[in-house]
């Protein structure tokens, strides 16, 4: 569903993304780990188009990524993005925030973007909060209803950028838990995350990054019991 062949991406000198090869299948749950700085954010926004490229290829569904426009905005819909920031609007209720974009990029009636809000809204546990404002809700609901308004635009594919690490220890659970039950409904996920517990029971793979290069891309029990690498020894010594 997405693929990146020969990836590579500069900030000024800084070459952030080297020769980056990576595909998630339709359905696969991806965590991407590694040290601070090695890449992990810039490589979510670029398969998003927050960021360009200076080589390589991103497809999505097989078509290759679109630079600008209206084609660049029906991307961004069709790949969701959960911030670590939760990005909500504050002055809109919870419901408007989860219908917003449905209405103005997906062009729906308000009547039927809000039916299809509620019942997002019931799906991540927070039916009771629609016409509360985000300032009203814990940073674990608000982040949920940003996990609502993402699954709004009918998204293939959602990425997730370190969504718990903004989080209190008693909310994270509440977090990782709508997104154990998204990747048991099939949802094409990449997820940045340090939540290792998340990684082991969810994922389908882990890539682990450093330095701008994917160093291993294996399935969790194979990289969490053997790490080849010393980099990612040498990582995953400090975090678990
Ligand atoms: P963290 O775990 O701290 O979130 P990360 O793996 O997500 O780190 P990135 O945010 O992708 O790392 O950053 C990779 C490198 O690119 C870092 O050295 C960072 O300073 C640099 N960088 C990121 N964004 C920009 C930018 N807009 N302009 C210049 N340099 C940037
Ligand atoms: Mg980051």
């Amino acid at each position: 569903l997405i693929e990146l062949q020969g990836v590579n991406k500069y900030f000024g000198e800084l070459h952030v993304l080297q020769d980056i090869d990576l595909t998630v299948a339709k359905g696969e749950v991806v965590v991407v780990i590694g040290p601070s700085g090695s890449g992990k954010s810039t490589l979510c926004r670029t398969i998003n188009r927050l960021e360009t490229v200076q080589s390589g290829t991103i497809r999505l569904d097989g078509r290759p990524l679109p630079d600008e426009g209206r084609a660049l905005a029906g991307l961004r819909a069709e790949v969701g993005m959960v911030f670590q920031s939760f990005n909500l609007f504050a002055h809109k209720t919870v419901l408007q925030n989860v219908s917003l974009a449905q209405i103005k990029v997906r062009g729906r009636k308000r009547e039927d973007a809000d039916r299809r809000s509620r019942e997002l809204l019931d799906r991540v546990g927070l039916a009771a909060q629609a016409p509360k404002y985000p300032a009203q809700l814990s940073g674990g609901q608000q982040q949920r209803v940003a996990i609502a308004r993402a699954l709004a635009m009918d998204p293939k594919a959602l990425l997730f950028d370190e969504p718990t690490s903004a989080l209190d220890p008693e909310m994270i659970n509440e977090v990782l838990e709508v997104m154990r039950q998204l990747a048991r409904d099939g949802m094409t996920m990449v997820v940045v995350t340090h939540e290792m517990g998340f990684a082991r029971s969810a994922a389908n793979r882990v890539v682990f990054m450093s330095d701008g290069r994917i160093v291993e891309d294996r399935a969790p029990e194979e990289f969490f019991t053997n790490p080849r690498s010393d980099r990612a020894k040498d990582f995953l010594s400090k975090i678990l």
